[in-house]
């Protein structure tokens, strides 16, 4: 009873043919005495009819069938009559006479069925993955991931790249998270690290000429539980030597250009647009705008000086004040800000939904939103003013002090805004948390107004997915807790050019050679024109604080491997499973990974991790201390 064909490949051609098909039962239904089977497998599925007239024993087997039995069924392929063809079904033409089934095992009661996407909570769906992955929606992820995975290999073959494989028992390597660490049975107390990157190998294979590497690379990092993170993840990770950060920018747009054509027939534009970081900061609010929707952020400052509005005028001198404390210390820093944002149309917002996106400002560390509206004039039909909420502070009072008659009309012009807009406003002496926080209102506001809405485009087509690069992002970063300077991004980036020379002195307004790949508000990949001079990699360790010790002892073996002949180097990872989670238009990573960990690290299928026995321990020369519960 091995199967002759799938489930999914039988048409009105195969009429009259006799069959032999494997899978499992999605349904079962009786009607007045007739069998219909819809038999499944990762093909399709096909209607296996028992007929009425069949003998005693096969009709009683078929009415035995439960959902998600696995069976083997030989039978006649018959044409459907046409009032009975389903076109929404691949096989829908036909369906199979049964004239043999054999039962090749039984299914238990099911936890959830088995739906084209599962309901069930998410607990219950890890627990028994095996069988969430028989939902239509996860074997269509699962191969849509498989496809994705070959047509970057297709690619990046057909472009020159081998594909080499790095160790994942490995020396740190610091992508800014916490190691998983494996204990050495051999070494008593030394420990191996799993990667958080294959960053320093796939540089050294640099030094060794292999000029364009790929991999496909699973990462490990410990991080705690946030947002859609997993402990382990893939990226598509990728070095070139000879290149600038424009060879680097236009591989990937060809690769996507590539995966997207192969695998979804979606035409990406051969260029994706450039947004300095500064300027995504003040525009978008994020360093990872989502752009299928415009809603720009504007600069409030100049308006603030001839209101009334104190608080705005306090944010903007206390952050003046900072920015000339900072300066004395060699800390540049951006000084006070107030940003407005222009909602279209939503001057009928209720207190109460203004009150939520209030909300959203203050998680961003905003002290509050100011908002008012855009109308049409006392008598509704004067010239455009504003009411409501702050707009007292930018127009004169009864007595005709406050502020001028003109500065209404000047804001509503100068912000573009139109009668029944509602007009939103941020202000903070820290210029970051006015562009952070009403950042965070816009991005609500893209999800509540539907503007995210994967179904706002039609299928197929390319405004569905709008990448963007980021580049010149800040260098460094100041670690207010600790006093000192921080990377960015990882260590073994490029600062550019320009500030190299002033790198010690000013470190706040040094921009290094990076670059994000954003898709849809999501950071898709990062990447760097790395350094490849060993003075200059060793000025960057100290300026972040590693003495040259620390820094030899950690990092020794890629300085010295630069000092034969390191080439001028870079490279990039984007995240296969975002990149998957992305074009399956899901939000999840969760739904395009096949065995995931649940949010708290957990596989709950093998409830991973799990103690181990003494013995395991005993031979790694591990002990494990319980603490007190009290502690
Ligand atoms: N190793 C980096 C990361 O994982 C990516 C890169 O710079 O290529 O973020």
């Amino acid at each position: 009873m091995k199967r002759t064909t799938t489930c999914g490949a039988l048409k009105k051609a195969d009429a009259g043919k006799t069959v032999t098909l494997n899978g499992w039962v999605h349904h079962n239904r009786n009607h007045g005495g007739i069998s219909f089977i819809s038999l499944r497998d990762r093909y399709g599925t096909t209607q296996v009819v028992v007929d009425s007239d069949s003998p005693a024993e096969l009709a009683a087997l078929a009415a035995e069938l439960k959902n998600e039995y696995c069976v083997a069924v030989e039978g006649l392929v018959r044409a459907r009559p046409d009032s009975m063809v389903n076109p929404a079904m691949v096989t829908g033409e036909i369906e199979v006479v049964a004239k043999k089934l054999v039962v090749l095992t039984k299914c238990e009661v099911l936890p959830f069925q088995i739906e084209a996407e599962s309901d069930a909570k998410e607990e219950l769906r890890l627990k028994y993955r095996y069988l969430d992955l028989r939902s239509e929606g996860m074997q269509k992820r699962i191969k849509l991931r498989s496809d994705v995975t070959f047509a970057v290999r297709e690619h990046m073959m057909a472009n020159g790249f081998y594909e080499i494989e790095t160790p994942t028992f490995i020396k740190s390597t610091p992508e800014g998270a916490r190691d998983y660490l494996v204990p050495s049975r051999l070494y008593p107390g030394k420990f191996y690290a799993l990667p958080q990157s294959p960053q320093l190998y796939k540089q050294i294979l640099m030094v060794s000429g292999f000029d364009k590497y790929f991999q496909i690379a699973r990462c490990y990092r410990d991080e705690d539980a946030r947002g859609d993170r997993q402990p382990e993840f893939t990226q598509i990770d990728i070095e070139m030597s000879f290149v600038n950060r424009d060879d680097i920018l236009s591989m990937i747009e060809s690769l996507m250009g590539h995966v997207f054509q192969k695998t979804m027939n979606v035409a990406l534009p051969a260029k994706f647009r450039r947004i300095a970081y500064d300027d995504a900061l003040e525009l978008y609010g994020s360093d990872k705008p989502d752009l299928r929707f415009a809603m720009e952020m504007r600069d409030f400052g100049p308006y603030v000086e001839k209101s009334t509005f104190q608080a705005f005028k306090d944010a903007l001198a206390n952050g003046a004040d900072e920015q000339a404390e900072k300066a004395k210390i060699g800390v540049t820093v951006a000084g006070g800000g107030v940003k407005a944002l222009v909602v279209p149309g939503k001057a009928d917002y209720s207190r109460k939904q203004i009150e939520e996106l209030e909300a959203a400002a203050k998680i961003y560390k905003a002290k509050g939103m100011a908002w008012m509206k855009v109308t049409a004039g006392p008598d509704g039909k004067g010239s455009p003013t504003l009411e409501g909420g702050a707009s007292k502070f930018f127009k004169p009072s009864e007595d005709g002090s406050g502020a001028p008659a003109t500065l209404a009309p000047e804001i509503i012009s100068g912000l573009g805004a139109k009668v029944g807009d509602l007009i939103l406003l941020v202000a903070d002496s820290k210029r970051r948390i006015a562009n952070v926080a009403l950042g965070a209102v816009r991005t609500k506001l893209g999800k509540d107004l539907g503007f995210c809405d994967p179904s706002r485009f039609p299928e197929g087509s390319a405004q569905r997915f709008e990448f963007a690069w980021i580049v010149d992002f800040p260098m460094f970063e100041y670690n207010e807790e600790e006093q000192k300077w921080d990377t960015a991004h990882h260590m073994f980036t490029w600062p550019q050019e320009k500030y190299q020379a002033t790198m010690e002195t000013d470190p706040g307004s040094v921009k290094g050679d990076l670059y994000d790949l954003v898709l849809n508000g999501f950071e898709l990949a990062s990447g760097s024109i790395r350094i490849h001079d060993p003075d200059l990699q060793n000025r960057v360790f100290r300026l972040v604080g590693f003495d040259p010790a620390e820094a030899e002892k950690r990092f020794g073996f890629l300085t010295t491997a630069f000092k034969y002949g390191a080439p001028p180097h870079g490279g990039i990872a984007p995240g296969l499973d975002r990149l998957v989670m992305l074009m399956a238009g899901e939000t999840s990573i969760k739904e395009v990974i096949a065995f995931p960990k649940n949010s708290f690290a957990v596989s709950r299928m093998d409830e991973a991790p799990s103690e181990v026995d003494q013995k395991q321990l005993d031979e790694l020369h591990l002990q494990i201390v319980r603490k007190a519960e009290s502690e």
